[in-house]
């Protein structure tokens, strides 16, 4: 066994979250009575990833982020609603959801056997409980650290700090970092002094500024790594 420790980011790593969030757009289109388009996934990408940027630089809260991404994209097809309501009932069908990413229960049960797993994930954290919950994987994590939760995210400091002091700070070789974002799990984790493995199933390109110690397609490979 080379690492004691594995660290697990959770959507798109554990949690097929492009589905989850995929659902949750169709739900509040289409209860709006509104026919769903794909293009309207495209522009929901597009702004809630510029409402994150802002949240990240600190120019919007979390709170008024919820209805902020949805009064962008209502703007963009001249959408008659209400932004807050449709922001919320958007974060009830997220929550709702269980999608995981294939083989993931099985390989937590497996690897929960002989490592210590930890759940590290940037979120809003009622939408990442109940998720945990939802999916039934809170039994294989010795802690679980929720962006939302400490206030403050991946890839900082702080927040590796705090997983690791949850822990009983173990010492860095033995801690390896997983997971599909390189700028918050592989950055953060690089950073911090930890191995990193890059989950990359989709085969996007490799940014020569943010090199994992180790990148997969599958989360079978890690049996093999850990
Ligand atoms: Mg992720």
């Amino acid at each position: 066994m080379k690492f004691e420790y594995l660290f697990f980011d959770a959507d798109n790593t554990l949690w097929d979250f492009n589905l989850s969030e995929k659902f949750a757009l169709f739900k509040v289109i289409t209860e709006n009575k509104i026919e769903y388009e794909p293009q309207h996934l495209e522009a929901y990408h597009r702004v809630n990833k510029a409402c994150w940027h802002n949240f990240e630089n600190g120019n919007l809260s979390v709170a008024d982020l919820k209805s902020k991404r949805f009064e962008l994209f209502c703007n963009e097809f001249d959408f008659k609603i209400d932004a807050e309501q449709m922001g919320k009932s958007y974060l009830q069908y997220l929550s709702s959801t269980d999608f995981m990413i294939p083989g993931a229960l099985s390989l937590l049960d497996r690897f929960a056997r002989r490592h210590k797993l930890v759940l590290v994930t940037n979120g809003i954290k009622e939408v990442q409980r109940r998720r945990i919950s939802n999916t039934g994987i809170e039994r294989y994590f010795e802690s679980i650290v929720i962006s939302d939760e400490i206030g403050v995210a991946k890839p900082h400091t702080d927040f590796f700090d705090l997983a690791f002091e949850q822990v009983g700070s173990p010492r860095k070789e033995e801690v390896l970092m997983i997971g599909d974002s390189l700028s918050s799990d592989i950055r953060g984790g690089n950073n911090y002094g930890i191995t990193t493995c890059w989950f990359n199933p989709e085969g996007a390109e490799v940014n020569p500024e943010i090199i994992a110690s180790f990148e997969i397609t599958k989360l079978e490979e890690l049996i093999e790594i850990v």
